[in-house]
């Protein structure tokens, strides 16, 4: 006889941003038993900054106060503002958005708020060096097989494993079309530099409070903010190219020549070489990332006993600094339905339901990044580099990523999982 008292088991493979956050929001809830397995030796990566726009503020909020606590003692930086120039000759300077926030959206280094997330979770409930490679389903949940030869059971698996990871997989079948991210044509360096030395080489008029500053030039773009309590920059420069990453390639070694000739049709740009300079001068080990993305996208986000979020769901191009938002929102949707779980068979209609509200939600900014990616290079057919075709086309763009109402998204949520309920009681 199945015993009604004992817990709802869940796991989570994946210990990124998607993958912490849940699990410390599941935290709350009694009658859930969860458990984290992470594929690296530990749950925190290198990595630059994310910024959490509005829409990522709301959806912390709503996952409780543990979440937005760990954002500020992760040094999160309020971004006061965004704007973008053009980089070069003849409108150098001219600025083509001005986003003015109300503090709410927030600038944060990667690992340092990872490390924060990893802190309320006790550590029975994480294992690292975990890498999941099959799932079964079985009479009582799901069977993971990891590489290390374990097994373990479990009433449902979400899978926060991102785009290398293999729950899409199991998802949507091994030879499915939108089952591999594809490259974008664009790749990226970043690196994060003391703020000092920024303002020795670029003056002060860049480090305002809370100042985003880019450039849009000729199919490339430049950028830097403020991270660590204002102790540190980051710096990106973006390229877009013709040239094809395969699968497989996620980085490639880089230098200040590099960075020179990327760049090389900036000509006369009052910012180029200052920037260049900073890149350069604290970090000799650059890196060239491509980007990747689910232009395919995904039919469902469920089957049966497991579901997908964040990059493993919707991974997209970083132009709208969305990829992590959107993540957190998937987090807090599956909270609120798995805060309702009674028994282990409304795992199904939970993460029905969830795969019903979240995938129009979600893959709508994966085609409009690479859009606001194009025109950020000086590539938007009909754009180019005109400031005020710019202006036009970028002013409204991230509206519908900041606009949604997260307490009416939950209750669609609810309502979705209350009606497959009812059907699966009635069927
Ligand atoms: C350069 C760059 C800049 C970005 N900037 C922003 C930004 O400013 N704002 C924003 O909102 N978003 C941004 N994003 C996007 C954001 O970083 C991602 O959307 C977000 O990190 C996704 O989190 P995730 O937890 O889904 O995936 P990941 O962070 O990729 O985490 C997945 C985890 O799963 C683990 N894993 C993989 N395979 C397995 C397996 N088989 N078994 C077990 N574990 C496994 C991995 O080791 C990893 O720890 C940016 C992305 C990039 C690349």
């Amino acid at each position: 006889m199945e015993d009604q008292t004992r817990k709802v088991r869940i796991a989570i493979s994946g210990g990124g941003l998607a993958g912490l956050t849940l699990l410390n929001g599941l935290l709350k809830y009694p009658h859930l038993s969860v458990e984290i397995f992470e594929s690296a030796t530990n749950c925190s990566e290198r990595g630059a900054a994310v910024s959490l726009g509005i829409n990522a503020q709301n959806a912390l909020h709503e996952l409780g106060p543990v979440l937005e606590e760990a954002v500020s003692l992760a040094g999160a930086i309020p971004y006061n503002s965004s704007r973008a120039m053009i980089g070069l000759r003849p409108n150098a300077g001219s600025i083509v958005i001005e986003l003015k926030g109300d503090g709410s959206e927030k600038g944060v280094h990667r690992a340092a708020l990872l490390s924060e997330l990893l802190k309320p979770i006790p550590q029975i409930m994480t294992h690292t060096n975990k890498k999941l490679i099959r799932v079964q389903e079985c009479n009582d949940g799901v069977r993971l097989f990891f590489e290390d030869g374990t097994k373990e059971v479990f009433d449902g698996l979400i899978g926060a494993d991102g785009i290398h990871g293999y729950c899409r997989e199991y998802i949507l079948g091994a030879e499915h079309a939108a089952l591999k991210p594809h490259f974008a044509g664009f790749w990226d360096c970043r690196s994060l530099v003391p703020i000092q030395k920024a303002k020795e080489v670029l003056g002060e008029k860049y480090f305002n409070d809370g100042l985003q500053h880019a450039w849009v030039g000729h199919g490339s773009y430049l950028m830097h903010d403020v991270l660590d309590n204002g102790e540190t920059i980051q710096c990106v420069s973006s390229v877009e190219t013709d040239e094809n990453w395969s699968l497989g390639e996620w980085k490639r070694d880089f230098d200040a020549e590099g960075l020179k000739e990327a760049f090389s049709k900036w000509t006369d740009s009052p910012i180029l070489e200052g920037m260049i300079e900073v890149f350069t001068g604290s970090n000799s080990d650059l890196r060239a990332y491509p980007q990747w993305e689910h232009s395919v996208h995904a039919p469902t986000y469920t089957k049966r006993w497991v579901c997908v979020i964040g990059d493993a769901a919707h991974a997209m191009t970083p132009w709208q600094g969305s990829g992590a938002g959107v993540a957190l929102e998937d987090a807090m949707i599956l909270d609120t339905h798995l805060q309702l779980i009674k028994d282990p068979h409304q795992i199904k209609s939970a993460f029905q339901a969830y795969d019903q509200v979240r995938r129009p939600r979600t893959q709508k900014p994966v085609d409009s990044s690479k859009t606001t990616g194009r025109i950020f290079c000086g590539r938007g057919p009909g754009v180019g580099l005109e400031p005020e075709e710019l202006r036009k086309s970028l002013c409204s763009r991230w509206d519908f990523i900041y606009a949604l109402d997260m307490k009416q998204h939950k209750r669609d949520a609810l309502d979705a999982f209350a009606d497959l309920n009812t059907q699966s009681v009635v069927d």
